[in-house]
C-alpha cells in the first residue's frame, strides 16, 4: 500500500507471467513459447532494419503490415488491427466493445489476463463454469452480457471449441461482440476467421508470440469487420500512436513472407506433443484432448505443486496454477524432442514406483 496510489492502482491484482529465469539456465516449458527460433527471413529483416532510420517514428498505420496480414487471410486491410502483442489488443478491446451496464461473460477456467483487464476497466464479469470434461458449453452463455471472450483453443486446458458452437455463440449474441482469442489455434484447432464475412459481432485475435516463435518481438493482431477494427483504432489512438516500433514491425512483415518455415515447426511441435502426450499416459497422467503447443496434465499419485517443485529442483520450468478446480494441474509447453526427453526422464525418478510401460 500507499499513499501515493491511486484507488485503482491499490484495487489491482495484476497478471503475473510466468518466470523467465537467466538465460540457459532451465529447461523452459512454462510460458508456451515456441522451442524453435524465428525464421531466418525474419532475422535478417530485422538485422536490415537496423539503421540510422530508426531516429524517425514507425509508421502509425503499421500499413506494410497491416497488408501483409490482410493478403494472408484473404481480408482487406480494414480488416486488420495489429498490436503490441495480442494482450495490447485484448487490453483495448475491452475498453472498445465492453461496457459497465451488464457484465462480460468468459469461462471460469481460462486465460487469467480477462478477470485482470476486467478489474483494470472497472467492467463487470461473470465467469461460466466449463462442464466437468473441461469444455465450454455454448448454451450456459445465453444469457444478458455486454460481450463474450474466450480462447479457442482455451487455455489452459488446450482443448478446443468446433466452429459450430462458435457460431452458436454468435448467434446468440448477436447485438454483443464475442472475442475469440485464438493465440493457439495454429496447432490444432478450427480457426472463426472464415465466418468475419457472415457475423459482425465477431473479433478473432491472433498473436505472432507462439506459431511463429516471436514472443520476444511483441506483435498480435485482430481480424474483423471494419466497424470493430475501427473501435480498437479509436481506443489506440487515444493511448498511443506507436504500439509497435520499426524493427516489430520489419520482423512481423517477414514472418508473413515465410509460411512454410512456420508450417514446419508446427508440424513438428504437434508430433513431439503426441508422442510426450502417450508417453505421459503410460506414466499414470491423464491428459486433456491438446489442440495447442502446451499439456494439461495431472497425476492421481502426486500432487501437481509437489511434481512441479520437484521439476524445479531439477531444473525443469512448467506452469502451476493454485486456482480452483485446476490446482492439481500442471501446463506443460510442448518444447523440442530433446527437452521433452527430460522432462519424462524426470517424471519417471519423481513419480513413486510407476510399474509402467
Ligand atoms: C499467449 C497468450 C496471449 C498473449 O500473447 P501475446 O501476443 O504474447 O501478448 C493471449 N491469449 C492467450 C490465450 C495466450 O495464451
Amino acid at each position: 500500500m500507499s499513499i501515493f496510489w491511486s484507488s485503482t492502482a491499490a484495487a489491482l491484482t495484476p497478471y503475473v507471467p510466468g518466470e523467465q529465469p537467466a538465460e540457459g539456465s532451465m529447461i523452459k516449458l512454462n510460458t508456451n513459447e515456441n522451442p524453435y527460433p524465428p525464421s531466418p527471413v525474419v532475422l535478417e529483416a530485422i538485422r536490415r532494419a537496423v539503421d540510422g532510420n530508426l531516429r524517425l517514428y514507425p509508421d502509425p498505420n503499421a500499413s506494410r503490415l497491416t497488408a501483409a496480414i490482410a493478403a494472408r487471410f484473404a481480408l482487406t486491410p480494414g480488416e486488420v488491427f495489429v498490436g503490441n502483442g495480442s494482450d495490447e489488443i485484448l487490453a483495448f478491446a475491452f475498453q472498445a466493445f465492453f461496457d459497465r451496464d451488464q457484465p462480460v461473460l468468459f469461462p471460469d477456467v481460462t486465460y487469467s489476463f480477462y478477470s485482470v483487464y476486467a478489474n483494470l476497466f472497472n467492467l463487470p464479469f461473470t465467469t461460466v463454469p466449463l462442464d466437468g470434461q473441461f469444455r465450454i458449453l455454448p448454451a450456459d452463455y445465453q444469457r444478458p452480457n455486454s460481450g463474450i471472450i474466450l480462447p479457442n483453443p482455451n487455455a489452459p486446458t488446450a482443448i478446443g471449441l468446433p466452429l459450430r458452437q462458435i457460431r452458436e455463440l454468435l448467434e446468440g449474441n448477436a447485438g454483443h461482440v464475442v472475442i475469440v482469442d485464438e493465440a493457439y489455434i495454429d496447432f490444432g484447432g478450427e480457426s472463426a476467421v472464415p465466418l468475419i464475412a457472415e457475423y459482425p459481432n465477431l473479433l478473432v485475435i491472433h498473436t505472432l508470440s507462439k506459431s511463429r516463435s516471436l514472443a520476444g518481438l511483441r506483435v498480435g493482431y485482430a481480424l474483423g469487420q471494419p466497424e470493430l477494427i475501427e473501435g480498437l483504432n479509436r481506443v489506440k489512438n487515444s493511448f498511443n500512436s506507436y504500439t509497435l516500433d520499426r524493427l516489430a514491425l520489419v520482423g512481423a512483415e517477414a514472418s508473413f513472407m515465410d509460411e512454410a518455415y512456420t508450417r514446419s515447426n508446427i508440424t513438428r511441435i504437434v508430433q513431439t506433443r503426441e508422442n510426450t502426450r502417450s508417453a505421459l499416459e503410460r506414466l499414470g497422467f491423464s491428459v486433456t484432448d491438446s489442440e495447442a503447443n502446451f499439456l494439461f496434465v495431472s497425476h492421481p499419485a502426486m500432487p501437481a505443486p509437489v511434481i512441479f517443485r520437484k521439476l524445479r529442483e531439477q531444473g525443469i520450468l512448467v506452469r502451476y496454477f493454485d486456482k480452483p478446480r485446476i490446482d492439481d494441474y500442471l501446463r506443460i509447453t510442448v518444447g523440442t524432442d530433446t527437452e521433452m526427453a527430460a522432462l519424462l526422464k524426470a517424471m519417471v525418478e519423481i513419480l513413486p514406483d510407476t510399474d509402467s510401460l
